[in-house]
Order: structure tokens, then sequence, then C-alpha cells
């Protein structure tokens, strides 16, 4: 009998923003198949678990996808339930659907488990609301990076009237001030740059539309980061009385 893969959302970083669903099926793996912007503290979830570490990060060249897949299938033949951990939510730019759709062609049952994706849980975290009445009536979740180096049609979004959330933005804020600068929109327009949200070591620094990439510069922001930027990036989370006072 084969086993079952559970491709699961590990959040944005913090270990208190896994859903419960996603702590079920880590109790219950036999191997865990981690991403590496999954933070490794949620590895306390599956102590007995065989943890294997297919990140592309941290200066190794990336586990290709074709060997992750293989993997998968070959613990799955096994007979092992096996979860496929990766930050965020598995399929907001995690292929979640691609490896579920490949296991379904290699006769293996999969299922997905939601993860808070890391662009909503960065703005939230910030103070931040991506939908505002009478000022935000959306968002738009987008890649700077594209798989064929295509560039996306920045002067397109800058007329959408909703908030941008950029995922995998920090190397291409040229392209993004000048596409949307084309496009028309405001120069002042409010930007938040929030590296590492969720974890201890999240910065966030505020910027407009024009001055962004100085800004990135001068606070050496990097990745992992998202970007927003809209009218609502302006805003900022309440101080806690004690501390306002
Ligand atoms: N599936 C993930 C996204 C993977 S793409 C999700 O739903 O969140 C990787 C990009 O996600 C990074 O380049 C960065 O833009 C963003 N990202 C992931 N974790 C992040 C974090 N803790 N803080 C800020 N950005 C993050």
């Amino acid at each position: 009998m084969n086993g079952k893969v559970w491709l699961v959302g590990a959040g944005p970083g913090d270990p208190e923003l896994l859903t419960l669903k996603a702590v079920k099926a880590l109790g219950r793996a036999d191997v865990v198949m981690i991403d590496d912007l999954v933070n490794p503290a949620i590895l306390e979830h599956c102590p007995d678990a065989r943890v294997v570490r297919v990140g592309k990060r941290g200066g190794c060249r990336s586990t290709p996808q074709a060997f992750i897949h293989r993997l998968m299938l070959r613990y799955a033949r096994q007979g092992k339930c096996v979860v496929r951990l990766k930050g965020g939510d598995p399929c907001i730019f995690g292929r979640g659907s691609e490896e579920a759709d490949w296991l379904a062609q290699h006769g293996v049952e999969s299922e997905l488990v939601n993860g808070i994706t890391a662009g909503l849980a960065g703005a939230t975290g910030c103070g931040i609301p991506l939908t505002l009445r009478g000022v935000s009536r959306g968002v738009t979740l987008v890649t700077a990076h594209t798989q064929d180096d295509s560039s996306l049609n920045w002067q397109a979004l800058a007329q959408t009237g909703t908030t941008l959330v950029i995922y995998m933005g920090v190397a291409r804020l040229t392209d993004i001030r000048e596409g949307l600068l084309a496009g028309g929109m405001a120069p002042g327009m409010p930007v938040a740059m929030i590296e590492n949200a969720s974890l201890p070591q999240q910065r966030e620094c505020r910027s407009t539309l024009v001055h962004m990439q100085a800004d990135a510069q001068a606070f050496a922001l990097k990745s992992p980061a998202i970007l927003v930027i809209g009218e609502v990036a302006a805003a900022r989370a309440v101080l806690p009385m004690a501390q306002s006072a």
C-alpha cells in the first residue's frame, strides 16, 4: 500500500502561526521534507520523524525539483506518511499544486494543507490592513521573479487600485519602481518592505515608491522580504497602551 503525502504550509516563520491541521500532519509523519524558508523550530511537532532538508538557500545549489518529486514518491511507495513542509502557503508561489498533480499521476494520494502566506502575515503583523474600507478594495499578490525572466506588466499593475503585495522583489526594485511610475502610480505612494516577517529578526523599512530603492539600499534590505505598495502601507501597528503612555 502506498503511503500518503501531505503538502503542508508552515506559515511565515513564527511557529505559533502554524495551523492545527499542520501540527496534526506533522505528528503522524514518518518523513518530513523541509524547505529552507521553514523555521526549524516547527520540527518540535515531529520529534520522531526523519527530516530531509530540500532547501534552496544557505549557499547550496537548489535541490532540483525532479529530485524532490522522486524522493516524495520513493517514501510514499514505501508506505510512509510524508509531510512536505513549505514556507507560507503551499499554493502561493509554492508549487504545491504541481507536486500534488505529479503525485496523482504516479498513483500517490496527497492532501494540501493551508498555511498563512508571508505577504498576509507580514502586513498584518506590522499593522497594515491590506484591505481597508474606502481606501483599498483589494489585494494583488504578485511575484517579481518569473521562471523565464519575462518582465511583469508593472504598468498595468499600477492601474488596479488594489494594494500590491510583492514576493521575491528584493533584487527587482528598479524594475518595480520604474514600471509602477511609468504606469502612473504616484511617486509618494507608501511602501512597506518587511524582512523576515513574523520572526524575532523581523525588520521593516517604510518608504515611498520614488525612494524605495535608495531606502532599501540604506537599510540593507535582504531576502526574504515582501513589499507592500499602496495607501495602506503607511499604516502602523498601534502600540500597546503601556508603551505609548
Ligand atoms: N509559499 C510562500 C512563498 C514562497 S516564495 C508563502 O506563501 O509565503 C519566497 C518568497 O516569499 C520570498 O522571496 C519572500 O518574498 C517571501 N517570504 C517568505 N517568507 C517570508 C518572511 N518570513 N518574511 C518576508 N517574506 C517572506
